[in-house]
């Protein structure tokens, strides 16, 4: 066998789209220029699919040097809002993006696109159709049997000029006449034949005002923007690969041969437990199933920063699942991986205890406060240590005692031993419980010689169990929402059945009366932390001084591998 050459060791480890830029570059196509563009309809929020696209676009930019733009592809005044304007520029940049230049609009083109249009009537190559969209429909075939001519495809350019014309001018009313461009009405590609390339919709654009009453549609739009700003590679989903054709056809109709833009498809990102069609989102909110567009448990870019994600995480995320030229299903599982691998780095580690019960040192003095050391992120030296007040009464988990233990329960148990997480060595003397037969209070003594870190003998005594905790007497109470997967199958949306009746009941617990170590009052609101051996959380928008918020970001572990591997 050959060795490999050094350019091929290369292109080896390349996804499809690099190793096909780095042939470009290498045969100076475009002069060598990379230039990406990542084109958002601004009709809704974006969610973790786009996070991928802005992350390839952006992340290509990047690596050749090159430059990527923002366009918004607003050509359909009906569904389009400034709203979504501001919020996708703010999620590109939360993912650690910047666009080259100013923001772009494909309604920027109008005035060229209209001069376009008028080029192709007038080279005989497009005509004002005035059949209803049922006539249109039923006259396009199928794609084996070809589709049948207009009665209105063959008027003359001057005709045609002039009722388009009109048409800009708002003679017409909505879907009397629209302009098609002369394709082939017998290709064995949908999208040639006679393709519709504007309509008329009276209705204000969100930029160009009342200018326009015709809009041209986006297989008119993307090609023609992409070529008006020097795209090299316009990289797109898979859905978009019949529509390729027509893309290169306008072009070589509208401009002189020489510089295209190339359109390149790969699979959309789709994700276990979770839908990610703008329609069903808009379900979610409207009929209040969640919060808002930015409820935590939405897959939204809005959703998960207010979950706690981080941009590292999710750039780490788009990174590992690479991209595929066929669809696939991604696990969410491998997502949740990558934010706890860099929550792990950069969060510090706090005592909370969701679910308290209450704890008494008998042998220790009622009036006693000692302040004990513990470290604040042991991944991360820097971090260095905080102080915790440790007294007489604490709280622990409820579920961190068990009268009646199975042999492998580590926790502490009646004349069982554990350590308190940074404090002492305590032995479970007894309980107390309420007429209802509920634990209300749990009795130890504690070994005074054995505090943590004291190098003591008794200090170093090997305990199996260790347990977090919080000092009573200055423990402030907060609210814990424990999030969890939306939906509690793999794949809502592609069941027969309503998307919602997959809803998961659990997905989200609200715990208002836990209790926290004082140092939370310092969090700020996103600041994102350990709560030790419970899992990632970050304080909440709705967070305040008197009432702070948590929400759980992600579990420790993945527990639902084990439902999986059970079942
Ligand atoms: P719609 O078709 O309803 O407008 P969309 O999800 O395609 O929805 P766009 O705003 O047009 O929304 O998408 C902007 C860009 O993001 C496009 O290039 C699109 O291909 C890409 N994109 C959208 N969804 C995904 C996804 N799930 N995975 C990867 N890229 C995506
Ligand atoms: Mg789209």
């Amino acid at each position: 066998m050959m060795d490999k050459s050094p350019l091929e060791e290369k292109t080896a480890s390349l996804n499809f789209i690099e190793a096909l830029i780095e042939k470009d570059i290498q045969n100076h196509k475009n002069g060598g220029r990379v230039h990406t563009r990542f084109p958002p309809e601004p009709n809704g929020y974006l969610h973790i699919g786009h996070a991928k696209s802005i992350c390839l676009n952006f992340g290509l930019a990047k690596k050749y040097n090159g430059k990527c733009n923002l366009r918004f592809d607003d050509t359909n005044p009906v569904k389009e809002d400034v709203e979504y304007v501001d919020s996708i520029m703010e999620d590109v940049r939360w993912l650690g993006f910047e666009w080259n230049g100013e923001p772009l609009y494909a309604s920027d083109y109008f005035d060229q696109l209209y001069v376009w249009a008028e080029k192709m009537i007038v080279d005989g190559k497009a005509y004002v159709d005035e059949q209803t969209s049922e006539e249109i429909a039923a006259q396009k075939g199928t794609p084996t049997v070809p589709g049948k001519e207009s009665p209105f495809r063959n008027r003359t350019s001057q005709e045609n000029l002039d009722l388009f014309r009109r048409m800009k001018a708002g003679e017409f009313n909505d879907g009397e006449k629209i302009l098609r461009a002369k394709g082939d009405m017998a290709s064995d590609n949908m999208h040639m034949r006679d393709p519709i390339m504007y309509r008329i919709i009276h209705k204000e654009h969100h930029r160009t005002g009342d200018k326009w009453c015709i809009y041209p549609m986006y297989d008119f739009t993307h090609g023609q923007s992409d070529y008006l700003e020097g795209i090299t590679h316009s990289i797109c989903t898979l859905e978009f690969e019949v529509h390729r054709p027509l893309y290169n056809w306008y072009l070589d109709q509208l401009v002189e041969p020489g510089y295209r833009p190339q359109q390149i498809e790969f699979a959309r990102l789709n994700l276990s437990y979770t839908v990610m069609s703008k329609r069903k989102l808009l379900e979610l909110v409207q009929k209040n199933y969640v919060s808002g567009w930015d409820d935590p448990r939405m897959p939204t870019i809005g959703g998960i920063r207010r979950r706690g994600y981080t941009p590292e995480a999710v750039r780490d995320f788009a990174d590992r699942i690479g991209v595929a030229k066929r669809d696939n299903v991604i696990d969410v599982s491998l997502m949740e991986f990558c934010v706890r691998e860099d929550l792990n780095k950069k969060a510090a580690r706090l005592m909370v205890v969701i679910d308290p019960v209450k704890l008494v040192i008998e042998n220790y003095p009622a009036e006693k406060t000692e302040w004990v050391e513990v470290e604040n992120n042991p991944e991360d030296p820097a971090s260095g240590n905080r102080m915790m007040p440790f007294s007489r009464e604490i709280f622990i988990e409820r579920d961190d005692f068990m009268e009646e233990a199975p042999k492998k329960y580590f926790r502490l148990t009646p004349g069982g031993e554990v350590r308190l997480k940074g404090a002492y060595i305590i032995k479970c003397t007894g309980v107390k419980k309420n007429a209802s037969g509920n634990i209300i209070e749990i009795t130890c003594i504690y070994e005074p010689e054995s505090r943590s870190g004291s190098g003591t003998e008794a200090s170093q005594r090997k305990i199996k169990g260790t347990l977090h905790w919080v000092d009573a007497k200055n423990a402030l109470p907060v609210e814990v929402r424990l999030y969890d997967r939306l939906f509690n199958h793999e794949d809502p949306g592609g069941q027969e059945d309503d998307f919602k009746n997959y809803l998961n009941p659990d997905s989200l617990k609200i715990l208002s009366n836990c209790m926290a170590e004082p140092s939370v009052k310092t969090l700020k609101i996103q600041d994102r932390v350990q709560f030790q051996r419970q899992g990632y959380f970050c304080v909440d928008y709705d967070s305040t001084p008197e009432k702070i918020i948590f929400n759980r970001t992600v579990t420790l572990k993945d527990t639902w591998a084990k439902v999986a591997a059970k079942e």
